[in-house]
């Protein structure tokens, strides 16, 4: 029971194969309560019987490119939870012709619309939650080696990472003075609903079998329990760290 008595929302469940769901999971077991907030209607139909096994209430919904829905998101969480002592943004969107596009041919706006919802959105969230945070509140966003390394077919996504990456750190510097920690998971290929748009998804997943040192794929439910682990005290001297979640992948030079 890492979380016995702590509070958290959980922005990104789409669905039960959505990583943020894994986590809530996690969360659930290890005895938090917590909201979850859904991207909008929409997603509310899905997302309503899985936060029911959670006790989690009715999904809430967010739109992140929407400041007004941020604002009246956390106004309904503050009427929900006593305060926030963790925060988990699990959201990425990008065009599909812009991550199917070659890199160079990326549009302006489409570059922009990845920045804004995979990137920023963990500021603007940051920011809106801080007066409902707790002493000792954990921040837990999602990235992936793209962010670090040229993958092939993420394209404009790797680009959105490695800002979400480097808004993890500068958030942990920012709001680390008063206790509050931010740390990124970076995951293995996992299929869901956002990553099936990646090109090459399947054979992303498949290269794990032979080249990942475990000799495996990840699962969503490790990402759930390594995100328990972050978001608990038991984490409580790790701040501005990207932790790979990946069955080692990230870890090799070459490849067999
Ligand atoms: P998912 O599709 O289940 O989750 C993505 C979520 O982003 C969805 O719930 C979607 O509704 C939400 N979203 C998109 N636009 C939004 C908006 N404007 N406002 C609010 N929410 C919005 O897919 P997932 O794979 O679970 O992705 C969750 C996170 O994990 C993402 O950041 C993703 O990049 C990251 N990640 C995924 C993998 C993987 O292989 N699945 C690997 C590494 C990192």
């Amino acid at each position: 029971m890492l979380l016995e008595g702590k509070h958290g929302a959980v922005f990104g469940v789409a669905n039960k194969n959505s990583l943020a769901w894994h986590i809530a999971q996690a969360c659930h077991r290890e005895g938090a309560t917590q909201v979850l907030a859904v991207a909008g209607e929409r997603f509310q139909d899905k997302a309503r019987p899985l936060a029911s096994t959670l006790d989690a209430g009715e999904p809430l919904t967010c739109d992140v490119t929407d400041d007004a829905s941020i604002e009246r998101c956390f106004a309904e969480i503050a009427t929900r939870l006593p305060k926030l002592d963790f925060l988990v943004h699990s959201i990425a969107f990008a065009d599909r012709s812009d991550l199917e596009a070659r890199f160079h041919e990326t549009r302006r706006e489409g570059f922009a619309l990845a920045q804004d919802i995979s990137a920023f959105s963990l500021v603007a969230l940051a920011k809106a939650a801080r007066p409902l945070l707790a002493p000792d509140a954990s921040i837990l966003t999602l990235s992936y080696i793209g962010a670090v390394r040229a993958v092939p077919g993420y394209n404009v996504m790797g680009v959105a990472k490695a800002s979400l990456e480097s808004c993890v750190r500068y958030l942990a510097c920012d709001l680390g003075p008063d206790s509050v920690r931010v740390n990124a998971i970076s995951a293995g290929p996992v299929k869901t609903l956002s990553s099936s748009a990646i090109k090459g998804l399947k054979a992303k997943i498949d290269l794990q079998d032979v080249q990942a040192p475990l000799r495996r794929s990840l699962r969503g439910e490790e990402v759930g329990s390594a995100a328990a682990f972050l978001l608990s005290d038991l984490a409580s001297g790790i701040t501005g760290e990207v932790l790979y979640v990946d069955c080692g992948y990230h870890a090799l030079g070459a490849f067999l």
